[in-house]
């Protein structure tokens, strides 16, 4: 596996790639790597010739700045599992590599970004289709990876491919949990024991949610969840919305769309954990 830090470097490798008319897979991570990412890996590996992970902290996406100072690095210890994985190539630029003062793009995603986590992270979409649209310029791939753990900002990405009329194709892949259902984040390695401990109450209430279905209203439904989760002291919830899984605008009756994804974001203690499940 090679370890690449520049832009001179990460585009000889990728043009020595295509010149062999190799297949590109790309998995763009924020490190702090758990078994979650490694099955984007797996399956970007199974998919293509060539498989480049990217390890880049985006300042720009936190909204918050203590949450990207707090962000977990274990670049050592990310850099050994996906050589365990195959992986071939990881790309870790330092932050002035990326940002050198460059008039930065200015996405818009209309309704998409005004929901959920745009509402309750003002400019994180912004920043995140600012560093997407970057690696996907220098790494040039045929094929991302994306989790549906983070489905919205996976929708984000299909349509700044859109907007860019990139030719890369977005591969969704579906949420990886912990035995006891708690998606697997590496925010979790901040909860302590306590909180560890609660947090599984978020998807075991989801799943509460999706086998009472329609027997309740979006009202009735939304409130059962909130109050539930709350009912743990160390949980507090931020939001909880039923959305079109599309265009993710949140609806209000069960008639409004077939495909129904429900969508919450939590604080446990100070960190902010999100989920989402699919409904119908
Ligand atoms: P991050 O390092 O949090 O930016 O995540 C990098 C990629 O891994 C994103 O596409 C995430 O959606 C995906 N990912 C994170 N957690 C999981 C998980 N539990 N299952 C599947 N994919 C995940």
């Amino acid at each position: 596996m090679i370890i690449l830090k520049t832009i001179n470097d990460i585009n000889s490798f990728v043009d020595a790639s295509k010149e062999s008319r190799k297949s590109i897979g790309f998995v763009p991570t924020m490190g702090a790597l758990h078994v979650g990412h490694l099955s984007l890996i797996d399956r970007c590996k199974a998919e293509n010739d060539i498989t480049v992970c990217s390890i880049f902290v985006n300042p720009i996406q936190f909204n918050d700045p203590k949450d990207f100072e707090k962000y977990p690095r274990t670049e050592e210890a990310d850099c050994k599992m996906l050589e365990q994985h195959g992986c071939d190539v990881v790309f870790m630029p330092e932050r002035t590599e990326i940002y050198n003062n460059d008039q930065q793009k200015d996405f818009s995603f209309g309704s998409l970004e005004q929901v959920m986590e745009g509402e309750h992270r003002p400019g994180h979409f912004k920043g995140v289709a600012i560093i997407v649209d970057k690696l996907f310029q220098i790494v040039t791939p045929d094929r991302a990876y994306f989790g549906e753990k983070d489905y919205q900002q996976l929708k984000i990405i299909q349509k700044l491919v859109q907007i860019e009329r990139l030719n890369i194709e977005i591969i969704p892949c579906p949420t990886l949990r912990e035995d006891d259902g708690l998606a697997m984040s590496s925010r979790n390695m901040r909860l302590n024991s306590e909180q560890r401990a609660a947090a599984p109450l978020i998807f075991k209430t989801l799943n509460e949610a999706v086998k009472t279905g329609k027997s309740m209203n979006i009202e009735e439904i939304k409130s059962f969840v909130i109050e539930k989760i709350n009912t743990s002291k160390h949980l507090k919830v931020e939001y909880f919305e039923l959305a079109d899984e599309n265009s993710l605008q949140p609806i209000n009756s069960w008639d409004e769309t077939t495909n129904i994804r429900g969508f919450i974001a939590v604080f446990c203690g100070e960190v902010r954990l999100i989920d989402n499940i699919r409904f119908i």
